[in-house]
């Protein structure tokens, strides 16, 4: 492994985010989810966390955000933890198209719009549109060269970055599993451009617990190169807010408490 560039890392330190965050916890807004955005709060309180980012998943078609955003918003404040909001989407295509409504997209950072949108890799970005990991696993057994493939994973989710404005990366690298790739397969060079468009827009970058990702190499390289790293459980019940074992001894910062003892 390549050394890490910069004084803040070395590749055997990856840099922890801190674990008093959750960037990305499900609602029942989101139709795989269960908790409400009450119970998620209660949780993050009783998991003692600073920060916790309410997440809903959209698409194009989807009409809920305002309502969404009014449950949230109404939600009475607690001391010491911040609350912020988001909706997570998909990106599309290789022109970094996201599938998200437009108006949602305009009012992000605004005061009646979400804080940011989560770009997240759930299908492959194609050159006509999302792409299936099916599809995408039979490209690359038919010749669809596996660095060209990660190429356009990567350029795709720069232009998305820049296209939206206020993103946060949402388990950077999930797909990669599910085409038969792994992230030993993105050379230093992508990783350092997203991190480069990261660092510029002030995009945070999630390490995410549910899928395990990024890993060290990603998470050394990427801290080192000043890229703000938030933690995520991805939770879709109330009971996952806060709950970090993956990253907990591996790369956990200070923690709240009792992490592996806590529920
Ligand atoms: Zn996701
Ligand atoms: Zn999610």
């Amino acid at each position: 492994m390549a050394a890490v560039p910069g004084p803040r890392s070395s590749p055997v330190d990856a840099r922890p985010p801190s674990l008093r965050g959750d960037h990305h916890v499900h609602s029942s807004f989101s139709d795989d989810a269960v908790s409400t955005p009450a119970e998620n709060l209660a949780a993050a309180v009783a998991a003692g966390l600073d920060t916790i980012r309410m997440v809903d998943h959209v698409r194009l078609t989807t009409t809920y955000v305002p309502d969404f955003l009014s449950v949230v918003r109404a939600l009475p404040p607690v001391d010491g933890l911040t609350v912020l909001t988001g909706v997570e989407a998909k990106i599309l295509d290789a022109s970094g198209a996201v599938d998200a409504p437009p108006e949602v997209l305009a009012a992000l950072g605004t005061g009646h719009g979400a804080d940011r949108v989560l770009l997240a890799d759930h299908q492959f970005p194609g050159t006509d549109g999302p792409w299936s990991p099916r599809v995408v696993t039979q490209l690359i057994e038919d010749g669809f060269a596996p660095p060209d493939a990660v190429e356009m994973l990567v350029t795709a989710t720069i232009r998305a970055v820049r296209r939206v404005g206020r993103a946060q990366l949402a388990h950077p690298f999930s797909l990669l599993p599910k085409i038969g790739l792994t992230e030993d397969d993105v050379p230093d060079e992508l990783l350092d451009a997203l991190a480069d468009v990261a660092v510029a827009t002030g995009t945070p970058v999630e390490v995410n617990e549910k899928w395990r990702c990024p890993g060290e190499r990603v998470v050394a390289r990427w801290w080192g190169a000043g890229v703000e790293l938030v933690a995520s459980t991805d939770a879709h019940v109330a009971t996952d807010v806060g709950v970090y074992t993956w990253l907990s001894p591996v790369r956990s910062g200070p923690a709240p408490g009792d992490v592996d003892g806590r529920r």
